[in-house]
């Protein structure tokens, strides 16, 4: 089984893990597990990483969450 999700990275262990469906964690995919458009995980990234330093404008933001998506198996091949 996969261990940690192929949009976001996220562990897929314990509870987390019992929550997501297939490849994705509950925040990259929907209720059927499909994976959500890339603009959306994009958007919670850039939340994500400003809980973690909230030092940086928008566009700071966001282009950390587009160079961390390109490591990502779920958006690699963009
Ligand atoms: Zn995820």
């Amino acid at each position: 089984m996969n261990t940690s999700c192929y949009s976001c990275g996220m562990p897929l262990a314990g509870e987390e893990g019992q929550k997501a469906r297939g490849n994705y964690c509950q925040y990259c995919s929907d209720e059927q597990g499909n994976l959500l458009p890339k603009e959306q995980v994009k958007q919670g990234l850039m939340q994500w990483l400003q809980g973690w330093a909230p030092e940086g404008s928008k566009a700071d933001f966001e282009s950390r969450a587009k160079h961390y998506m390109m490591a990502m198996p779920a958006w690699a091949e963009e």
